[in-house]
């Protein structure tokens, strides 16, 4: 039998993930002589061999990849024998301006959690141990291409051993660049909030032993700080709060094990995957009934799990403590702390201790958060361990799209591949500004792109517009619902026109109205407004936002008008409500809305739940929370038809509702009744509307799908009467997704410029 040779270029994350002594060790495994190597164009593989060893070659590249690797495609040439007597990893080669892909930051592996359990280790309970597999990449990376000088671990020069390591291509720390021991890495250090050094011998010992006296810590964590007590402690969980200001808002947790999240949770098997896997996203879970939890996550039938996820935190577990609230280390609105000394100057207030260390992060990362709906991962907040995994799409320019003014997210795009960015926050303040402009000129810079094109929203926040203005490129003005419903197109790969059921709380659309209840057709260009929930004021502009209770007094004058004795709602004098109603005639600060979440709002507020919010959603989230109840009942409603559009009347669910209050219905039962409703006005709507246009499949996007029974329920429905329906999975629902159909919406608009 005569040799072979194949030349293989692979495409993807390739670079920084120990994909070349992957290569080397299935090429030792199989016989394979030849060479690999690393280029700006992916990883090129020379191999010589028996065809039968190199078929088991190319399956065992395909098969058994590195963890953290994504291969996107596979080249394969045959070429001429040349006799190559050995295997050998070559020198990279210089980047010459192509793309390369940066891994997500990645969880401790089970390797290295072994070794700082062992005793007899060398990095035995080392909090900066990490290998090929795992640890710090997104986050510490300042330039490409990906080398040690590159990155914030820069200044900690590598010992002897772990050089070796480092060089050795049989080792698993090969080209590990975060490498480090206890010798010659980062450091661990313990202050107290006057920012003195704390003395003990073990700080992370001794930092366990404050958090049981119920002391609140910074910690400085792999992507940013987090505000960290012991969540068992009720009056620290209290404390928290207070000093978080942050009233209502679900804390997230951290939990030792998988075990202790079963004790507490319920978790399916795709749950527990997701937990224990490589990201270690922040995972809601349906609480079992326990006392503990009250005021972790209050009126919430969920619970935000995570497990451990850096040395850091494998090893205050290892000290006796079972569940930590683990919060994002921010002021109230500002974006998550990462520079210890700004950490140091703005949380001193809110914690007691810091527990702190000297490798910098370069790029502040929030933890990703996620839900399984439908039996499937559904990201809420895409951000550590998630981006930047580009998303790819033929005939894409180089672009900047800016997103939405909440939950934020930016994406730029080069060659085919589109970089959304991890979760900024809430534009509101020039600090997450600054945020935002960091992480702009970061992705512009370490993809080497120059924007040609700039999409933005149509009613862009002022402190995004200054810096549009700035820049002298192409601009394309993007409709909120326009973007929601591309972003989930491109996420299934769809390229023909669909039915768009946009649902969240706020996008202004182009009849200057704001938007919210919206039912589009649309392809990647343009889109057709041809339904929605009929307009209804919300007086105070924000602030019925903010007071929900506005809401349903405007609800009710839609209903009611001038028969002001039909109006009652539970804690509201009928004072406030005179003055609302003021307000709504006279037209002052009374925008006009067809907004799906203001109408949750409304019937929140109604059923008593919920008059004023401290965080987005709350009284919307609260009515799902209750609705989990067995019942059919739909509501009337009519869609209406006027001037080619068809509105969804809301006033014979309002007052299907005050019927069942005033007959004392259980309010979990009006709760739930209220959701088919919603539910079935939407299958109705899609019915006409794929009789008007012949158009048959439905894309699902905005913020209100996180809601999983209006998700699952509409969603079975619509495939009941045979629709193609699209939803989110990668790409969160709500405005975090806004930035990838701006980009994609600009890119066709420019197409025939
Ligand atoms: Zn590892
Ligand atoms: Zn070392
Ligand atoms: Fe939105």
């Amino acid at each position: 039998m005569n040799k072979i040779r194949k030349f293989v270029r692979v495409e993807g994350i390739v670079q920084g993930v120990g994909f070349r002594p992957f290569v080397y060790k299935i090429a030792l495994e199989n016989n394979i002589r030849g060479w690999v190597n690393n280029t700006p164009k992916g990883v090129y593989i020379d191999i010589e061999g028996y065809k039968q060893e190199i078929y088991k070659f190319l399956k065992d590249l395909k098969e058994q990849s590195p963890p953290l690797s994504k291969i996107e495609r596979i080249y394969i040439e045959n070429k001429q024998i040349k006799n190559y007597n050995s295997f050998t990893i070559e020198k990279s080669r210089e980047n010459n301006g192509g793309i390369t892909f940066i891994s997500p930051d990645i969880s401790i592996c089970e390797d290295c959690k072994r070794e700082i359990n062992d005793e007899n280790n060398f990095r035995y309970q080392y909090p900066f141990t990490n290998c090929t597999n795992c640890g710090p990449r997104f986050s510490i990376i300042k330039e490409l291409p990906y080398d040690r000088h590159m990155t914030t671990m820069k200044p900690f020069e590598m010992c002897k051993k772990c050089s070796g390591e480092y060089k050795d291509p049989e080792d698993r720390r090969f080209h590990a660049q975060p490498n480090a021991c206890p010798k010659c890495g980062p450091e661990i250090f313990l202050l107290d909030n006057k920012e003195n050094k704390v003395k003990c011998d073990d700080s992370i010992k001794y930092a366990v032993d404050l958090i049981k006296d119920g002391n609140i810590l910074a910690l400085k964590g792999l992507g940013g700080f987090h505000l960290v007590c012991d969540a068992k402690n009720e009056d620290a969980v209290n404390n928290l709060r207070k000093r978080k200001l942050r009233p209502h808002k679900p804390f997230a947790v951290m939990m030792k094990d998988i075990k202790t999240v079963k004790k507490y949770c319920y978790v399916s098997k795709i749950e527990e995957e997701i937990l224990t896997g490589i990201r270690k996203p922040i995972l809601l879970l349906n609480k079992k009934e326990s006392n503990l939890f009250h005021n972790i996550a209050p009126n919430n039938d969920k619970l935000g799990v995570m497990l451990p996820y850096t040395p850091i935190h494998e090893l205050l577990f290892n000290e006796g403590i079972e569940v930590l609230i683990m919060t994002s280390g921010n002021v109230s609105g500002l974006p998550i702390e990462y520079e210890n000394d700004s950490a140091l100057n703005n949380l001193k207030e809110i914690i007691d201790y810091f527990l702190i260390h000297n490798r910098d992060i370069h790029i502040p990362i929030d933890d990703s958060v996620s839900r399984v709906i439908l039996g499937e991962e559904r990201l809420i907040r895409r951000a550590r361990g998630y981006a930047p995994t580009p998303i790819k799409l033929e005939g894409i320019k180089e672009t900047l799209a800016f997103g939405s003014h909440l939950k934020n997210t930016f994406s730029i795009s080069k060659e085919n591949y589109i970089f959304l960015s991890q979760h900024i926050g809430d534009l509101e303040n020039t600090e997450t500004y600054e945020h935002f402009e960091k992480g702009v000129n970061h992705f512009k810079k370490i993809y080497n792109i120059t924007p040609k094109i700039q999409a933005y929203d149509m009613h862009p926040n002022y402190l995004v517009s200054k810096f549009i203005k700035k820049e002298n490129v192409k601009k394309v003005f993007v409709q909120h619902h326009h973007a929601h419903i591309v972003s989930c197109m491109v996420e299934n790969n769809v390229n023909e026109k669909v039915i768009g059921i946009a649902f969240d709380g706020t996008g202004f659309g182009d009849d200057g109205k704001i938007w919210g209840g919206e039912f589009l057709i649309c392809d990647y260009k343009n889109f057709e407004r041809t339904g929605h929930i009929n307009y209804v004021k919300m007086p105070g502009g924000d602030l019925a936002v903010k007071e929900p209770w506005r809401m349903a007094v405007s609800y009710l004058f839609n209903l009611y008008k001038d028969d002001i004795n039909s109006y009652k709602l539970k804690d509201v004098t009928s004072k406030q409500i005179q003055n609302i109603i003021k307000m709504i005639k006279g037209n002052i600060n009374c925008p006009q809305t067809s907004s799906m979440g203001r109408l949750f709002d409304a019937v929140s507020a109604l059923l008593g739940i919920r008059n004023k919010i401290t965080y987005e959603g709350q009284a919307a989230i609260e009515l799902e929370a209750i609705a989990d109840v067995e019942d059919e009942k739909i509501y009337d409603y009519e869609i209406e038809n006027s001037n080619e559009d068809y509105i969804i009347s809301t006033k014979n669910i309002m007052k299907n509702i005050l019927e069942d209050i005033e007959e004392n219905v259980d309010i979990k039962i009006i709760a739930k009744r209220f959701h088919n409703t919603v539910i079935d006005f939407s299958v109705s709507m899609c019915k006409l509307l794929r009789e008007k246009y012949t158009i048959s499949s439905a894309a699902l996007s905005g913020g209100v799908f996180q809601n999983e029974i209006i998700l699952t329920g509409l969603y079975n429905k619509l495939l009941k009467e045979n629709f193609n329906v699209y939803i989110h999975k990668d790409i969160p629902c709500n405005d975090g997704g806004i930035s990838l159909g701006q980009i994609v919406i600009a890119n066709h608009k420019e197409k025939e410029i």
